[in-house]
């Protein structure tokens, strides 16, 4: 392995025990500190190459640790500097042109030149700079950055690629083959590994591409798939000449309705002038594999895994499996959490033409979540996958990518030693596989203590204190229809302009305003032990007062205590119902250097008492203008922890509304006339799967209106929802039957206000008038521009003036210039009507 003339792949089994993909964040986020020092100028590009490199070095060596073959491509090589999706994007110098300004003077960097291992690796030089990257991740004075989105149905965001005719498309970055090399012959000399090379898909890469600004209309990004592909062919032939044998290549968009392109095309279409792009994914995915698999003379590739995690491959709808086993691709790695393989099947031949030559890695560990598996189930799973589906061979691994948990279990000193048995993080995990896949090819025999142990933890999970409470299941056995139903909106109405009298277009904000550091401080002292529970509040306290003067002074109609007392909106209520535990270390990544330590949903949950009353309490006592209480709804509670895996989500959302109905009902009684549910994620939950969106539409809209409809006739309800693309969701959005809701417009420029308006929506609707994701004022102008569009769509006594979303990340200066803005804009246009 210290020989640099590795020999050409051999073509080798797939190993039988594999993760998709591991954390790449640090146990101790060095990744994050190391990229924060680098940005803030305090550290040098090569310091931060340095930590990376000994972050992958140390990655892969655990992996090994844990149990995963050295030498066979088993160990995922998923590390990124920022996302995989970028990483494709500079792999391929598909900069965008507004990143290329100056393109024609910049030397590019002769071969082998950069960070060293050149020798087998003499082509092809890095053409994207370090700094290159980061524009492009993070802008620059004059370029706002790729625009950040969802992966998938995960809290993880990617940068979304932008791809023209003309977008410069070539092999013109081997990091990832630098990084294969860096691994299989340490400089440090460490541990070889030989690691499989993880990334994304060109099918996927290109789907979840936008058109490049200028592009013509109706270009599809998809049509430089040839182009695109084509450089994954020299990628390929650059690992196979570094020795990879194996590569995966993740194609979640497989499984995803939700993607801009059909899956297959609809009988009887044409690719005519009004249609230009006729290009389905099944298309696209035969055309990329054909190539990339058709033989060269004299370059070799490595076998290639494709993974599609995230949902089910095999739909009534057409089989996605088939397309797969009809490549010449070498394995396929299935979701076997998401993905339920009927159960009518258990026992009978697949019969998929194709897999008889493939390797089926079976997805059996939940890659998305973190409770501890049932080995002796799994086992029995993968026993009769053997036996059913035909594959060449049937090997063990996890659902998807472990990016999506934390690292380890045995990280977190103050879980209660009971919880902390049940649960499995990414490194708990890998020994999971590795026990399963050994179960499977030496006997059961051989695993039946961590089986018996496994089940043990999964007993005393279900009958441990907190889990099961009768209180809670009698109240939820006991809902009725009238449970999710208030009076109707023509009555409710009345009664809250009876009460509010307020101006028409009022405005409001939706709950937070700038967190100050000194907050923070505060906060992260009294955590600390450092302030007293006293000192803390009256450090609040005093803030609540300075935020509810603030909208006195500046005129707002419907005022907020601004939520200074939360850390964030699930954690603050996650750390205040029973049911829920929150974790130290249990950091997962949700963007570039941005982590979040998700909450653990493990028991029934209740309100021990009151949570945001005491706060919104105080704010109504310090003016006469109506104060609106702030709630996070039950799906963005469910969306944002993770959940428990043991009963229906949609019981878990009804527990959840349950507890909030009855802070809905304190805040009411406590004199407090309006009430705003936040449901941000409401979207992010909708499954990829469009056969599975109808029952989730129906469960998460019903526990909205579980948590709401205790409210009186006359108590205004609002909701929020932090997106403006939810033309697939517009029926569920009515369907909430709030009496206000507010979304983002400004950057849209109002485009969702019609479709709100044909679909039939008729009760109160606050479209955005401020993008707050900018630290840019609007001007009043500009604020009553974009009022007078929407109130030339919808009926002006529908709609109120409110910024797109919570003001925690701006500063104050902005805060009170934007806001006045909207104020005066608001006056100017009520003046108009
Ligand atoms: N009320 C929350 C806030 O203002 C809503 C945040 C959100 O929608 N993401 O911060
Ligand atoms: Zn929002």
């Amino acid at each position: 392995m210290t020989d640099n003339t590795v020999p050409a792949a051999p073509r080798a089994d797939f190993p039988r025990a594999t993760v998709l993909g591991y954390p790449r964040i640090g146990r101790r986020r060095e990744l994050k500190r190391a990229l924060e020092s680098y940005w803030a100028g305090t550290t040098t590009a090569d310091d931060l190459e340095r930590t990376s490199r000994d972050l992958r070095l140390t990655t892969v060596r655990r992996l090994v640790d844990l149990g995963l073959d050295p030498g066979t491509g088993a160990v995922p090589n998923s590390f990124s500097l920022y996302d995989q999706v970028l990483d494709v994007t500079a792999t391929l110098g598909a900069v965008p042109a507004r990143f290329r300004p100056g393109r024609e003077e910049r030397p590019v960097a002769p071969a082998g030149t950069e960070r060293g291992t050149g020798k087998h690796l003499a082509e092809p030089p890095s053409e994207v700079s370090t700094e290159t990257y980061f524009a492009l991740a993070r802008g620059t004075a004059e370029q706002p950055p790729l625009e950040l989105t969802k992966w998938f149905d995960t809290n993880y965001h990617y940068l979304v690629p932008e791809i023209g005719p003309d977008t410069p498309i070539r092999f013109a970055d081997d990091r990832i083959v630098r990084e294969f090399a860096e691994a299989a012959d340490p400089s440090d000399g460490g541990t070889p590994v030989v690691t499989r090379p993880v990334i994304v898909g060109p099918v996927t890469y290109l789907l979840l591409s936008k058109p490049e600004d200028g592009a013509p209309e109706g270009f599809s990004p998809l049509r430089r798939l040839d182009d695109v592909v084509a450089a994954y062919r020299e990628l390929l032939a650059a690992l196979a000449a570094a020795g990879a044998p194996w590569v995966q290549l993740d194609e979640p968009a497989l499984v995803s309705d939700l993607i801009g392109a059909p899956f297959d095309a609809t009988p009887g279409s044409t690719d005519g002038p009004g249609r230009p792009d006729t290009t389905t994914v099944s298309d696209a995915v035969r055309r990329a594999y054909a190539a990339l698999t058709a033989p060269s003379p004299g370059t070799d590739r490595p076998q290639i895994l494709v993974a599609a995690p995230f949902g089910e491959l095999r739909r009534a709808s057409g089989d996605r499996l088939a397309l797969l086993a009809g490549t010449d691709v070498e394995a396929i790695a299935l979701d076997l959490v998401r993905g339920a393989t009927p159960p009518t099947e258990g026992t009978a031949a697949w019969n998929v033409p194709g897999l008889a030559s493939k390797t089926l890695v079976a997805g059996v560990i939940d890659g998305h979540n973190i409770w501890r598996a049932d080995l002796t189930s799994r086992l029995d799973l993968l026993e009769s996958l053997r036996r059913t589906t035909g594959a060449r061979t049937v090997t063990v691994g996890t659902s998807t990518s472990l990016l999506h948990v934390p690292h380890d279990v045995d990280d977190e000193p103050r879980l209660d030693p009971a919880l902390a048995g049940w649960l499995a993080f990414a490194d708990q995990k890998v020994g999971e596989v590795v026990t399963l896949a050994r179960g499977l090819d030496a006997g059961r025999p051989e695993v039946q203590e961590q089986l018996d142990a496994a089940t043990a933890a999964r007993t005393g999970r279900a009958g441990a204190a907190g889990v099961v409470v009768p209180e809670v299941r009698e109240r939820l056995a006991g809902l009725t229809d009238a449970d999710f139903t208030r009076a109707p909106y023509t009555d409710r109405a009345a009664a809250q302009r009876t009460r509010l009298s307020l101006p028409p277009l009022p405005t409001t904000t939706i709950g937070s305003f700038p967190q100050t550091t000194e907050i923070r401080t505060a906060r992260a002292a009294w955590t600390r032990g450092d302030l007293t529970d006293a000192d803390y509040e009256a450090r609040i306290r005093q803030e609540v007062a300075s935020v509810v003067a603030l909208q006195e002074e500046l005129g707002l109609d419907v005022l907020v205590h601004g939520e200074p007392e939360r850390n964030d909106m699930v954690q603050y209520f996650a750390e205040r119902l029973a049911g829920f535990t929150t974790t130290v270390n249990g950091w997962v990544q949700s963007y570039g250097s941005r982590c979040v330590r998700p909450p653990i949903l493990w028991g029934d949950v209740s309100r021990p008492e009151p949570i945001t009353v005491p706060w919104a309490t105080y704010a109504a006592s310090l003016t006469d203008k109506p104060v609106k209480g702030m709630l996070t709804g039950p799906v963005t509670i469910l969306a944002w922890s993770f959940v428990r895996d043991d009963q229906p989500l949609a019981d878990t959302a009804n527990q959840v509304a349950l507890a909030l109905r009855d802070e809905v009902t304190d805040l009411e009684g406590a004199g407090i006339g309006i009430v705003q549910v936040d449901e941000a994620a409401l979207r992010e939950l909708l499954p990829l799967d469009a056969a599975a969106q109808p029952a989730y539409l129906d469960w998460s809209v019903r526990s909205f209106r579980l948590t709401t409809s205790g409210a009186a006739p006359a108590t205004q309800i609002h909701t929020h929802l932090c997106y403006s693309e939810f033309g697939d969701i517009v029926g569920a959005i009515d369907d909430l039957d709030a009496d206000v809701t507010s979304v983002e417009a400004a950057r849209s420029r109002m485009e969702i206000v019609p479709g709100l308006a044909s679909a039939g929506y008729a009760r109160g609707i606050g479209p955005g008038v401020w993008d707050i994701h900018s630290p840019r004022v609007p001007s009043g102008g500009e604020v009553s521009d974009l009022l007078k569009l929407a109130v030339a769509e919808i009926d002006p006594r529908l709609v109120w003036v409110n910024p797109d979303c919570g003001l925690k990340t701006r500063g104050y200066d902005e805060t009170r210039a934007s806001l006045a803005n909207l104020v005066a804009a608001a006056r100017e246009v009520r003046g108009s009507l």
